[in-house]
């Protein structure tokens, strides 16, 4: 199927095409389609603000449109920064800033209580206004100073059990997409798109 990929962020389109595209799956970028739309994201949840993504997209591209929207919940902050994650720090998409801010929230928190998970909601629309959204967890914790060099945004602090706790910037590509949150939420989509489209006909 050829899928428009509704996000400006270099990592996430790198990962979402990836992905998709391991699933048989063509993926144009917006940008590849000439579409430089940001749309707001207003809605209170990742799955309302990937639907926001994917049907403002969706319209501008006329094809099957596919948006993420993800973010880290921190168990010593309450959940933060959550939905607000790429604008943490204050300017939208400064990762270091975000990664320097995340680290000193987290300067007084001990080891054994810097639980945190990633999450990722993502909604496949297509241009009749159909949607279907997934979500994808992944648990892990904070480290205490940047490992890797692999990734983006808040890799060199998120660290898994599942691979021997490194951080997801210290994964392969093959590893994190095994057991990321955008990685789980891609493939439930891939388990759920058949029945999705079969209601299509
Ligand atoms: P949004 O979905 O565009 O609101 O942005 C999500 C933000 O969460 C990104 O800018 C990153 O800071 C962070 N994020 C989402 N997924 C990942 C990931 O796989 N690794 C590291 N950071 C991520």
């Amino acid at each position: 199927m050829l899928i428009c990929a509704a996000t400006n962020n270099a990592g996430k389109l790198k990962e979402l095409r990836r992905i998709l595209e391991s699933q048989g799956h063509t993926v144009k970028s917006q940008k590849e389609l000439g579409i430089s739309l940001e749309p707001e994201e207003n809605g209170a949840t990742f799955a309302e603000n990937a639907r926001i993504k994917a049907e403002a997209i969706c319209k501008a591209s006329g094809i099957a449109t596919v948006a993420d929207d993800s973010g880290l919940a921190v168990d010593a902050l309450n959940g933060a920064p959550g939905v607000y994650s790429a604008r943490y720090c204050g300017v939208h998409g400064d990762d270091e800033a975000n990664n320097d801010k995340l680290l000193d929230a987290m300067r007084e928190v001990p080891a054994g209580r810097r639980g945190a998970k990633f999450v990722s909601a993502v909604c496949l629309m297509l241009p009749g206004g159909r949607s279907l959204t997934c979500m994808g967890e992944c648990p892990g914790r904070i480290g205490f100073e940047r490992k890797g060099t692999n990734g983006f945004g808040y890799d060199p602090l998120f660290e898994v059990e599942p691979f021997g706790w490194r951080s997801y910037a210290q994964l392969s590509d093959e590893e994190k997409d095994q057991i990321s949150h955008r990685g789980r939420a891609l493939a439930e989509l891939r388990e759920q798109l058949p029945a999705f489209l079969e209601e299509e006909t």
